[in-house]
């Protein structure tokens, strides 16, 4: 939807179409993608890892260890991770000017942490506190960026919200079907920005309780509309917008509206 607003928007003509493939046939899709006429792809779960030996990837995917963004430069295939930028220009749209704080908090240390993190990591940021339910995989992930990301334990964070101008929830708490995120924004400073990667529901309760406080929030839609953009500009060779038309067009398909 997302793809074909914008061919029909700056009239090109083009598609995008959904495919299952199967992971033991991952390899000869990849190599048969420009014989089949496409100039790209989108790649999910479970194959954002294993295209990284199938292409060239670049600094944000080898990074972050996932691309979801094939394309081709010169006949050559290259990949890239867009969750990086969709994260940090979804942010930007929303609060402009929040990468003038120090610290940080992320919540989770999965593959989506692994894009924000770097992210933040890329804008400057000079603390980055990750807390995790299990803690090894917060300490990977620090041991993997560096002496600027601080591993904390998940009982712990609570004690560091007045001290966060920036909170970041990547885990999948508050999603549909999940338990919710218990955290007391209540505690945050008035000037913090608070991000939700989680899009399902698209006004998670964190983000309610955070709007109902006056702070400015970052939701995980906007970040997946920003995302799209790259792949549009590396496919079709014009930059997209992402629109408050656009976005309508999205939540209401989200919401069956
Ligand atoms: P993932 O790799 O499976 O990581 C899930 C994270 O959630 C882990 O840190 C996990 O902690 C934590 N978690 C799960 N259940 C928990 C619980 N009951 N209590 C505490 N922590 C819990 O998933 P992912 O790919 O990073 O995605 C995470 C979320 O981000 C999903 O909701 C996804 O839809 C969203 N996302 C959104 C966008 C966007 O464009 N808006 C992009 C990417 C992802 P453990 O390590 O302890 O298991």
């Amino acid at each position: 939807m997302i793809h074909h607003h914008w061919l029909r928007k700056l009239g090109i003509a083009g598609g995008y179409v959904i495919e299952a493939v199967p992971p033991d046939e991952l390899q000869d899709f990849v190599f048969r993608l420009a014989l089949r006429g496409f100039v790209g792809a989108n790649v999910t779960i479970p194959h954002k890892e294993r295209v990284l030996k199938l292409s060239k990837p670049d600094a944000r995917a080898r990074a972050v260890g996932a691309a979801n963004t094939l394309w081709f430069a010169d006949g050559e295939l290259c990949s890239t991770n867009t969750d990086v930028e969709g994260f940090l220009n979804n942010l930007d749209a929303c609060a402009p000017g929040w990468d003038r704080v120090e610290e940080v908090l992320v919540l989770g240390a999965g593959g989506a942490a692994r894009a924000v993190v770097f992210g933040l990591l890329e804008r400057g940021i000079k603390r980055v506190h990750l807390a995790n339910r299990t803690a090894a995989r917060a300490e990977a992930l620090a041991d993997q960026f560096g002496d600027k990301v601080l591993p904390l334990a998940w009982e712990a964070f609570g004690d560091l919200l007045p001290r966060v101008k920036l909170l970041v929830n990547t885990t999948s708490l508050g999603m549909h079907g999940q338990e919710t995120l218990d955290i007391d924004v209540g505690k945050l400073p008035l000037d913090a920005v608070v991000s939700d990667l989680v899009y399902v529901p698209l006004k998670t309760a964190l983000l309610a309780a955070a709007k109902a406080r006056g702070l400015k929030t970052a939701d995980g839609l906007g970040m997946l509309l920003h995302q799209a953009v790259r792949g549009f500009e590396l496919w079709f060779g014009q930059r997209p917008k992402v629109t408050a038309e656009l976005r309508a067009l999205v939540e209401a398909d989200l919401t069956g509206a």
